[in-house]
């Protein structure tokens, strides 16, 4: 482009700007995910070089999902996947389906994915999809039709080799045994191995669908013991009773502990002497909430946050402990089993208040474990016992964590930076064995 004498020119972008999309002003999620990698960069040494390859998705892919709704209309739905990083392996995330699920949420949800897997260390990249839908307004028939279209059209990037989905957010067994079989007609042959999180009768690992919340509570006991807490004698408070704050409320009660409070989209229930999980679970497996379970107080929701506990479990969305809350918060130690459940202001207000903060990317780190298993199985068609996987996973967990711990130690720095600078070293290591190509 020419300019008139006189006026300045565009300054050319630096080589190494950032591409308009990733605004590290705009603090959603994604900005949310830049800070913490700024914060973990001073402590990767010679790696550091490689640092802006965090700092960009590898890929990502916008969709356009038309189906047809029952009463004959067409609709449209937007749906994302995006590769984060692929240096350790191939891409690995779930799908979520919700209103209100944006690009940038997904490129967060991805990166997220990158660190997570590197955290506990299995042969991953990062990646997360979704879809803009709010699912409890489709029939079953238009879910199905939904997902099948959806995989349909990010099937030209993902494959057992490539990068494998997996439940998220408002996805379970069946959405992937469909997201199977589509992926399956399309290859003309079966391969169990492009998802995980499988019905077990079709592949899927047992275990799988308890360990997300089976590693919230192997890594909530470990970090108890370094900060002199009785498990047996806390009172928890679950924000969100699906299959990750529901199996973590119910695995906590198996020890003692009182699950006082749990708080879901229908409202928040509270009994000081603690409510019965296994009845809830019946419940919520009904009602699909915690609202209206007998024998258990109605709380405001915003009261859900001050309630008298030792360890709370925010295992809903993303941003629900916030600057609002984080200095009401009364619990000793909070486990995200949620994804980015705390913002950077809430972080370092619980870090001022001295709440232990067991941050998503290694707490809620056993899902995705237990689908590294599930892939496993399946490559090999040889299924293992849920003893095993069980055992596995518990020990994958504790030795992750327990470096992680030395690692917070050793740096003074937050769980959270502490886990950074363990994946961020993982995968920063294998950008540079591999190096550039071309
Ligand atoms: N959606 C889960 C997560 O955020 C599991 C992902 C997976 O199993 O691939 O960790």
């Amino acid at each position: 482009m020419s300019h008139a004498p006189g006026t300045a020119s565009t300054a050319a972008p630096s080589p190494n700007a950032l591409p308009s999309y990733l605004d590290a002003n705009n603090l959603g999620p994604w900005g949310i995910y830049l800070q913490q990698v700024d914060r973990v960069t001073p402590y990767l040494g010679s790696l550091a070089r490689w640092v802006e390859t965090l700092k960009r998705p590898k890929r990502a892919l916008i969709v356009d999902v038309p189906i047809h709704l029952d009463d004959g209309t067409v609709a449209h739905f937007e749906g994302y996947r995006v590769q984060h990083n692929t240096s350790r392996g191939p891409g690995k995330g779930g799908v979520r389906f919700h209103q209100d699920v944006t690009l940038s949420e997904v490129m967060a949800l991805s990166a997220w994915m990158s660190i997570k897997n590197a955290a506990v260390n299995v042969p991953y990249g990062g990646a997360k999809g979704g879809i803009r839908v709010d699912p409890r307004r489709l029939s079953r028939a238009e879910l199905e039709r939904v997902t099948r279209r959806y995989t349909s059209e990010i099937g030209i990037i993902i494959g057992p080799n490539k990068d494998i989905p997996a439940p998220d957010v408002n996805t379970d067994e069946q959405i992937m045994a469909w997201m199977m079989d589509t992926y399956s007609m399309n290859q003309g042959s079966t391969a169990t191995g492009v998802v995980t999180g499988k019905p077990v009768d079709l592949g899927g690992s047992l275990g799988r669908r308890e360990a997300t919340g089976r590693g919230v509570f192997t890594v909530g006991v470990e970090a108890a013991k370094h900060i002199g807490l009785d498990v047996a004698q806390a009172r928890v408070a679950v924000q969100g009773f699906g299959n990750v704050g529901g199996i973590a409320a119910k695995l906590f009660a198996e020890t003692g502990a009182r699950v006082v409070a749990v708080q879901d989209h229908g409202g928040t229930i509270y009994r000081e002497a603690g409510l019965n999980v296994p009845e809830l679970l019946k419940h919520v497996a009904e009602h699909r909430t915690v609202a209206g379970f007998a024998g258990a107080e109605t709380l405001p929701n915003d009261q859900f946050w001050e309630v008298d506990c030792e360890i709370l479990i925010p295992a809903a969305l993303e941003g629900q402990i916030n600057k609002t809350n984080a200095g009401r918060i009364k619990a000793r130690m909070v486990i995200e089993g949620a994804n980015g459940p705390t913002t950077p202001e809430a972080d370092d207000i619980l870090q001022e208040r001295n709440v232990l903060v067991l941050p998503d990317v290694i707490a809620n780190a056993g899902g995705v474990t237990v689908s590294y298993f599930e892939w496993v199985q399946d490559f090999s068609s040889f299924f293992w016992d849920e003893d095993e996987i069980n055992a596995r996973l518990v020990r994958i967990m504790r030795a992750a964590f327990a470096g992680i711990w030395q690692v917070a130690q050793d740096h003074k720095v937050s769980l959270r930076t502490a886990t950074f600078i363990v994946a961020c070293t993982r995968i920063l290591h294998t950008r540079e064995l591999r190096g550039l190509y071309p």
